[in-house]
């Protein structure tokens, strides 16, 4: 049996896509999609060291900034403006394209490598290396839109 939508709670969930890293599953109310069941940190942080997910990821970094910009846009229909934070930003793409569509941007990330590569890419972003559970831990910070 499917779990629960993490956001809404709806339980009318159906399988989105499956691999050997995991199941995502889609919310039929809010369409929101998610990994079930979320690894656990010690996993999650070897799967950086091991796959090297930045390494992979930032050859393609004009067409992740295009594509980031495409998902503002729509995200742009339910908070077009104000504070963002996306959590897991990894190249802090969606970061940009946020700052470059008005909001004041802000992105976290565990792979310290990736925030690096943020930070000097996107030099006009906020950037922390952290775990969202961290990041939230103690913060006083409040968002219009989180990714
Ligand atoms: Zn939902």
């Amino acid at each position: 049996m499917p779990p629960a939508c993490q956001v809404c709670g709806n339980a009318a969930v159906a399988p989105y896509h499956a691999d050997a890293q995991g199941a995502l599953y889609r919310c039929a109310a809010c369409t929101f999609v998610f990994l079930h069941p979320i690894p656990s940190a010690d996993v999650q942080a070897g799967l950086y060291e091991a796959e090297g997910i930045g390494a992979r990821y930032f050859p393609k970094a004009e067409r992740k900034l295009a594509r980031a910009r495409g998902r503002m846009r729509k995200l742009q229909r339910f908070a077009p403006r104000g504070h963002f934070l996306d959590a897991g930003c990894n190249g802090g793409f969606m970061v940009e394209a946020a700052r470059q569509a008005g909001f004041e941007a802000v992105g976290v990330e565990p792979d310290p490598a990736s925030v690096s590569w943020a930070m000097e890419h996107f030099p006009a972003n906020r950037f922390v290396v952290a775990t969202i559970e961290q990041f939230a831990d103690g913060a006083d910070e409040a968002f219009d839109a989180v990714y």
